[in-house]
């Protein structure tokens, strides 16, 4: 589909993507593959023993545990969680991102972030709150693209929330995003668990949960987050839907395996649709709660989600995977040394979004990207940059974000909106006559083709 943005919007997504920034200092490019974990082995000794034994004495005390159970326990346990001990993102982590792959992602995602701000009326507050912000990289290419269009942004009160469990991780974040302007809370209890300020004088806040961020208008990003949140797995059986769930090998007692579980659960009755059709499903409960939420706050508070995530719309079946040495690694074998991953059900974020929020996409990274402008912002550095290894740089990343066989169409955007976005002109009749027309939304950028003039 082809859209004409606004004039106002055309206006910011042009001063951003004509921005001169030297080339050099617009290409953050690792030469990494997506998802590849680079543990050494004696990271694994350390993780394996603690994880294994403490999932191994919970499975003695209370009997096999769900797949999310596991899966929570592994990457999220405040004391031996994958996510909570380390630093996984980069060349010398497990995986690579597309926010770290190229600034020029952030970019556009910043550009995103103002449209759906002045789509909404420029309201004096803009809360960005982003959930699992890892090394705060995309933040921080967001923030740089608000501090270029100051004047668009004028006096509105612009504030940073990361919801973020890690502590290692939040640690990082903040020194990329305040420098040492930045200070952690005196008590574990509380909701806001660091402070900081940005070299431009925003301030930012860490919590544990979406529920501790304040209301008010926000626009939540979530890039690799919900893939990152536990699923339940089931399977159709003779006698109907059972839980997977996680016990001990009783052949090989140092290890887990799969079991289904003899008769249903509270699961297995509610999560499965009565018109499924697979012979497998995973649900992610956690990211469905998550995502009521984020329609609850965007209904009440005004705003928006952008949800960016590899995924699909209902149709795929088993997704769970760890990554570990470059390769695909068994989800159960040295828990707590690999990341554990699902892909996300689109269409179950949909549902349970419910009806009082408005649902796009999902619609590939590819022409999310070429959407806002990707080929424009590539052209404009390629051509200010003679050094022949940056080029190749530039080219390679823009590759891998947007070729089809890498991340272009292995990730999705899906976005959750305020109603009144999309809503169709209301018209008002008087007698016979039509007399007023409101204005018609702004197209959603990403979602619709943007225009050049
Ligand atoms: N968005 C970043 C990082 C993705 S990795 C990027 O694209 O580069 C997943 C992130 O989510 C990490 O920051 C991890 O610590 C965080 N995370 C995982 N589970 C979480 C949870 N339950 N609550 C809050 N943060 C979580």
């Amino acid at each position: 589909m082809r859209a004409f943005l606004g004039g106002k919007t055309q206006q910011l997504v042009s001063r951003v993507l004509f921005h001169p920034v030297r080339p050099s200092a617009a290409v953050r490019w690792r030469a990494a593959q997506v998802r590849l974990l680079c543990s050494s082995p004696s990271d694994e000794e350390k993780h394996r023993p603690s994880m294994l034994r403490h999932l191994t004495s919970k499975i003695k005390a209370t009997g096999p545990i769900t797949v999310a159970e596991y899966m929570r326990e592994v990457l999220t346990n405040p004391v031996t969680g994958y996510y909570v001990k380390n630093d996984m993102l980069g060349p010398d982590g497990d995986f690579i991102t597309s926010p770290e792959i190229s600034q020029i992602f952030g970019e556009l995602l910043g550009v995103w972030i103002i449209s759906e701000w002045m789509g909404a009326g420029g309201p004096k507050q803009l809360q960005l709150v982003e959930l699992g912000p890892g090394k705060g990289s995309l933040a921080a290419d967001v923030l740089r693209v608000f501090n270029q269009l100051k004047s668009v942004l004028g006096v509105a009160s612009v504030s940073l929330h990361l919801v973020e469990v890690s502590p290692v991780l939040s640690r990082i974040q903040a020194q990329n995003l305040t420098g040492t302007q930045n200070q952690e809370a005196d008590s574990e209890d509380e909701p806001v668990y660091r402070r900081g300020e940005t070299s431009t004088g925003l301030p930012v806040s860490w919590y544990r949960r979406l529920d501790d961020v304040p209301a008010g208008f926000s626009i939540f990003l979530a890039h690799e987050f919900f893939d990152a949140l536990p699923v339940h797995k089931f399977q159709r059986t003779d006698k109907g839907w059972r839980e997977v769930l996680v016990d001990i090998d009783p052949e090989k007692p140092g290890q887990l395996r799969f079991v289904v579980a003899p008769s249903p659960t509270l699961a297995s009755s509610t999560y499965v649709q009565a018109d499924e059709k697979r012979h497998h499903v995973e649900v992610c409960a956690e990211g469905g709660v998550i995502v009521q939420q984020l329609a609850r706050r965007i209904t009440e508070d005004g705003g928006a989600a952008l949800i960016a995530d590899y995924g699909h719309d209902g149709t795929k079946t088993d997704t769970f995977r760890g990554f570990k040495d470059h390769q695909l690694h068994h989800v159960l074998a040295s828990p707590g040394s690999a990341d554990l991953t699902a892909d996300v059900d689109f269409s179950y974020l949909r549902r349970v979004a419910g009806g009082d929020v408005a649902c796009v996409g999902p619609v590939t990274q590819k022409l999310f990207l070429k959407n806002m402008g990707i080929d424009t912002r590539l052209q404009v550095l390629l051509r200010s940059c003679s050094d022949a290894s940056t080029r190749e740089q530039l080219m390679n990343s823009y590759d891998m974000l947007t070729n089809p066989s890498k991340m272009g169409e292995r990730f999705h955007f899906f976005s959750l909106l305020h109603p009144s976005r999309i809503a169709k002109p209301a018209k008002t009749t008087v007698g016979m006559k039509l007399e007023k027309k409101s204005p018609a939304p702004l197209p959603v950028a990403g979602f619709d083709e943007l225009s050049f003039s």
